[in-house]
């Protein structure tokens, strides 16, 4: 059968960010869902409309629906379904909502534009190609092109696009996506973090990788480098375990550090071990020390749980300083500050630097004395500042999560983290299930007596090692 491919919005979508995984979803037939979020709520919420009744992947019923609503004029129609048929394809679009406008068209005296309602906070360019996309069906359908298209931004910011830039970049991505669809394998996998972390094919990719002893799994080595490595036959992560750092050096753009450290990267993972890449500095240690964490939601602009291990030679006690509700931020914050100012010399533990960041903001949301806040500041020791300045571990990654997961630590919600504690909380909000605030609270122990372990195993091992040698830039 030559049936013509279909291509749907989401594999347009998803290709400006990986090719892989529009071919995966095209492959296996996934249909992505638009997330739920207070976002579009709130902006589907300014357009009431109606949405046409169909099951997805039915784009031929949904467009038919799609239609006769266009026909009638409704005001607004929400995930609406587009659809042209084309020589080299179907093409199906779906915007979040349909706007009726003013202005002739084949309906009548109104035609529609399209409203994309997306998470980013930049108009990113598959934004912008989703919106072109969505009006360059739309201009088929009613024969009349739509003034604009539109993205809602979080805020919510409402950016009119342009179309006479945004069409030709989205014809190529159109044609680029087609092709590769149309292969008969998937391309390279290549893992890189922020790309593939909420991505539902990420354990399948994970285990491809693995496999394949891919370079891509070797923290540090990103399209560019990988690209670069291969000019010298280094493909797998052996390759660039053994290699010399001079010669990478010598006939690629990295750095000596640079090459150096990858290549010791690498032989960590090869050897799976621990292994330092820079002169060590002891870390500030005492009696009593504490290990903290916050969690937050930023749609929410609210800092909602702050929880504080608490380690002194009789104990280790664990705080959890909650805000039930949202107006409660500002006293968990004076929480906070009374216990952090108990022991008013001890070093306060945390990983990557939200956590000092958020007591300055804070701090000057809550008019607290700078001195206080200047004062706990100077406290505030990074650990994952520390760590990857000096070591390098056999893991794909240098989270917490996979960090202590390899020093043998476990969280209870084993799949969770921050984005699933927030969304906890706001089931907590909503429905006022107990359980929800219980689950965040107990992944938030866990991330602090996760840092505390951390702590411990860096201690021991910055006291067992000696710099290795190193090649050092002379220029
Ligand atoms: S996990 Fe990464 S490489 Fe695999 S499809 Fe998703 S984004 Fe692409």
């Amino acid at each position: 059968m030559n049936a013509k491919p279909v291509i749907i919005t989401e594999h347009l979508f998803y290709y400006h960010r990986c090719s892989r995984r529009s071919f995966l979803d095209y492959r296996q037939g996934v249909v992505p869902q638009p997330e739920r979020s207070r976002h579009r709520e709130q902006v589907t919420g300014r357009w009431p409309g109606v949405a046409p009744a169909y099951q997805p992947p039915d784009w031929e019923s949904g467009f038919q629906a799609t239609l006769e609503l266009m026909r009638q004029g409704v005001p607004a129609i929400h995930q609406g379904v587009l659809q042209v048929v084309t020589p080299a394809a179907v093409l199906v679009g779906r915007p979040d909502v349909l706007i009726r406008e003013p202005g002739s068209s084949r309906w009548g005296d109104w035609h529609y534009r399209p409203l994309e309602i997306r998470l980013g906070q930049r108009p990113k360019p598959e934004y912008q190609a989703v919106a072109a996309f969505h009006s360059w069906l739309l201009a088929q359908i009613q024969a009349v092109w739509p003034r604009w298209g539109e993205l809602a931004l979080p805020g919510p910011r409402f950016l009119r696009v342009n179309l006479e830039q945004a069409l030709p970049p989205m014809h190529q991505m159109l044609a680029a996506c087609l092709d590769t669809l149309k292969q008969p394998d998937a391309p390279e996998v290549f893992i890189s973090r922020s790309r593939c972390q909420l991505c539902p094919w990420l354990d399948y990719c994970s285990t491809v990788a693995k496999q394949k002893h891919h370079l891509s799994l070797v923290p540090g080595v990103t399209m560019k480098r990988y690209e670069e490595l291969q000019t010298l036959g280094l493909n797998r992560i052996d390759d660039l375990a053994q290699a010399d750092p001079l010669r990478i050096y010598n006939a690629t753009s990295l750095g000596i550090n640079t090459s150096n450290k990858l290549v010791r990267q690498a032989q960590a993972i090869a050897q799976h071990q621990a292994l330092s890449v820079a002169p060590i500095t002891r870390l500030p240690q005492a009696n009593i020390g504490y290990f903290f964490d916050i969690e937050a939601d930023p749609y929410l602009d609210c800092v909602y749980l702050h929880g504080v291990l608490l380690v002194t030679p009789q104990e280790q006690k664990f705080y959890s300083l909650v805000a039930e509700q949202v107006h409660q931020e500002g006293r968990i914050w004076q929480e906070l500050l009374t216990l952090l100012e108990r022991h008013p010399h001890a070093p306060i533990y945390h990983f990557c630097p939200f956590e000092p960041q958020t007591i300055q903001r804070l701090g000057q949301r809550y008019h607290t004395e700078p001195q206080r806040i200047q004062a706990i500041r100077q406290r505030c020791v990074d650990l994952h500042a520390r760590l990857v300045r000096s070591v390098v571990l056999p893991v794909e990654n240098y989270t917490l999560k996979a960090i202590a997961r390899w020093l043998g630590f476990g969280w209870q919600h084993p799949r969770a983290d921050g984005a699933q504690c927030t969304q906890w909380y706001n089931q907590w909000l909503h429905t006022g299930d107990r359980s929800y605030l219980q689950a965040l609270q107990q992944y938030n122990q866990d991330d602090c007596f996760a840092t505390y372990h951390l702590y411990r195993w860096l201690v021991d091992f910055m006291s067992t090692q000696t710099p290795p040698a190193v090649h050092r830039s002379t220029g």
